[in-house]
């Protein structure tokens, strides 16, 4: 009996403490610029971690090769078990369609699709359409109404929203959201906020480049970058997640 307790006890501290992502000393270099310079991170499953520093200092490279984009010129990163950093192209499109979902800046939706349509694309993108599932992410994210809207007929943020119910179709290990509330005013700033703070609540992992350290301190830690050094790490004080 003690023994069955004592394992719960283990895999239960597994689940808490597991390190979804393990970056190891990476550099990567594009010709002369040293874009990252030897940085060593983790991140925890369930965890939230912003990203800041100033322009250039190496924050979308980061994300690029967290995200399966791109690859280290040197280190190792460990995904969820896996080195991507030693994958294929090949290899890196399938972990990046399996295990990441991106939310951009830009929103990258398909102007002519309808919400419900782009949040399909990236069904078909994994080899299911399922409309009931799609419309179920359009719920998530409190879009099922606007389900047949065009982005152009969606308010700034409603197409974030859709973004995130796309980013969501897979049931991503990992959201990596570089500057999601960058082009969106504050009202709308608040309710993609919102929304992200639900899905940490809900277990999701979340990895988030921002400029404004508003929105950062919704996260636990805030990582800084600078001149593609990792400068420092701070822990925002305790939030009631
Ligand atoms: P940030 O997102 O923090 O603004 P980036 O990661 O985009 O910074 O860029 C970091 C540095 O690497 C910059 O000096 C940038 O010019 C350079 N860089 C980024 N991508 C490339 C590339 N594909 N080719 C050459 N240089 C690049
Ligand atoms: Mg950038």
């Amino acid at each position: 009996m003690a023994l069955v307790v004592y394992n719960l006890k283990v895999e239960m501290l597994r689940e808490v403490f597991v390190n979804i992502l393990e970056i190891q000393d990476i550099s990567k270099i594009y010709g002369t610029v040293n874009a990252l310079r030897n940085i060593t991170l983790s991140v925890q499953q369930g965890e939230w971690a912003a990203i800041m520093g100033p322009s250039g200092s190496g924050k979308t490279t980061m994300m690029n090769i967290i995200g399966c984009m791109d690859k280290p010129t040197s280190g190792s990163v460990i995904l969820d078990g896996d080195d991507i950093s030693r994958l294929s192209s090949e290899e890196l499109t399938g972990i990046r369609r399996d295990k990441i979902g991106l939310v951009f800046q830009q929103f990258h939706l398909v102007p002519y699709l309808t919400a419900l349509e782009n949040v399909m694309v990236a069904q078909y993108y994994h080899s299911i359409i399922d409309k009931e599932e799609a419309l179920q992410s359009l719920e998530r994210v409190g879009l099922q109404d606007r389900a047949e809207h065009l982005p152009r007929q969606l308010s700034g943020g409603e197409q974030q929203r859709v973004c995130i119910a796309r980013a969501l179709i897979n049931h991503p290990k990992l959201i990596l959201a570089d500057e999601p509330t960058g082009n969106l005013d504050e009202a709308n700033e608040g309710i993609v906020m919102d929304l992200f703070r639900q899905l940490h609540c809900g277990g999701s992992t979340i990895v988030m480049v921002t400029h404004d350290p508003g929105v950062a301190a919704h996260a636990e830690r805030t990582v800084v970058l600078e001149h593609g050094r990792l400068a420092r790490i701070t822990s925002n004080p305790a939030k009631d997640f």
